[in-house]
Formats: C-alpha cells, sequence, structure tokens
C-alpha cells in the first residue's frame, strides 16, 4: 500500500552554518559571510508563497567566550541582508556541557519557534546539514531535511529519515514538488 502523502508543512526553519551559508567555525566577521548556492532562491519563493521562514542557530562561541551576542547578531544582520528578512530567529549561546534546553539535538529552539509561529511542532520543516539538526526536529515532532555538505558525517547521513541533495530539494520533500 502507498504511503500516505503527509500534507505540505506551514513553515521552513533552517538552521544556519553549512546550511544557509558557508560553516566559517564561531565566525564573528559579518565580511565572511557567504550563502549557500540556491540558498537565496529557495528563500524568496517561500516568501512568494507566504511561507513563514526561520532560522535555529547553536551558537557556542558565546558560551565558550569566542564570541558575543553583538557580533552573533551582526552576522545575522549580514545574513538577512543577503538572504532577505527571516520571520524568526532562534539561538542558543549555550555550550555542550550546560544542560540547556535549547541547543540542538535538543528540542528547546524548535518548541519555540511553533510557538511564536502559532503553529504546531507537526507543521514545521527543519533543514540543517549535521546529525543534531534533524535529531532536534524529530525530538520536537517536526519534520527534519538533512542537505548533507562534504563534512557531514556519513553515520548522521545513513540515520536521517529524509536527506535532500540541496536546499531546493529539501524544501522539495516538506512542500511538495514546486
Ligand atoms: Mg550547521
Ligand atoms: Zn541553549
Amino acid at each position: 500500500m502507498e504511503q500516505q502523502p503527509k500534507p505540505p508543512v506551514r513553515a521552513v526553519l533552517f538552521d544556519r552554518d553549512g546550511t544557509l551559508v558557508f560553516d566559517v567555525p564561531y565566525n564573528s566577521d559579518p565580511e565572511l559571510v557567504r550563502p549557500i548556492p540556491g540558498a537565496a532562491d529557495v528563500l524568496s519563493r517561500l516568501r512568494a508563497e507566504g511561507v513563514p521562514t526561520g532560522v535555529l542557530t547553536n551558537q557556542s562561541g558565546i558560551a565558550r567566550g569566542l564570541l558575543d551576542r553583538s557580533q552573533v547578531d551582526a552576522v545575522n544582520a549580514r545574513v538577512e541582508e543577503l538572504l532577505g528578512p527571516f520571520d524568526l530567529w532562534e539561538i542558543c549561546p549555550h555550550g555542550p556541557d550546560d544542560g540547556c534546553p535549547c541547543r540542538k539535538p535538543a528540542p528547546g529552539m524548535l518548541h519555540s519557534a511553533a510557538e511564536r509561529l502559532g503553529l504546531a511542532p507537526e507543521e514545521l520543516g527543519f533543514i540543517g546539514d549535521i546529525g543534531a539538526d534533524v535529531d532536534a526536529a524529530r525530538a520536537a515532532g517536526a519534520r527534519g531535511v538533512l542537505v548533507p555538505t562534504p563534512v557531514t558525517r556519513a553515520e548522521e547521513v545513513e540515520a536521517a529519515e529524509l536527506v535532500a541533495g540541496s536546499l531546493a530539494e529539501a524544501v522539495a520533500l516538506l512542500r511538495g514538488p514546486a
């Protein structure tokens, strides 16, 4: 029996580093922000369709003392200059040993995003480049899609329920073909 197709998600959320922009570890310099090819197109299509978009990002460089919040905000402002405005941002400033509810793979930022958008977690899609992203989506009850980069670990690709070769493909898995 064919599996019932799931309804399109009602918001599409993204990881930042390695997903929307090339990963520059602990980046504090807006000048180093480089969008992933295709990201701007995917986002403008979603905005044209009236689909809310957001970014959920772990920024442990803050907890590690390598970055401060104003530097993260400046980098995020540059991301919006290059890719357009997002409906929401969720930033985890904590480190891996802080036991916070927000650092992915914990589901806190997805829960918060759902609440802010007035949607159920099941109505959210979340696209990221590592296992912690899709694990956070799964833990929240949202639909995660992995878009691997050359540095994504093979076991994380194997463990992901949905894997796509590009952001456009990932959005098509969540929203149906364009
Ligand atoms: Mg990432
Ligand atoms: Zn946190």
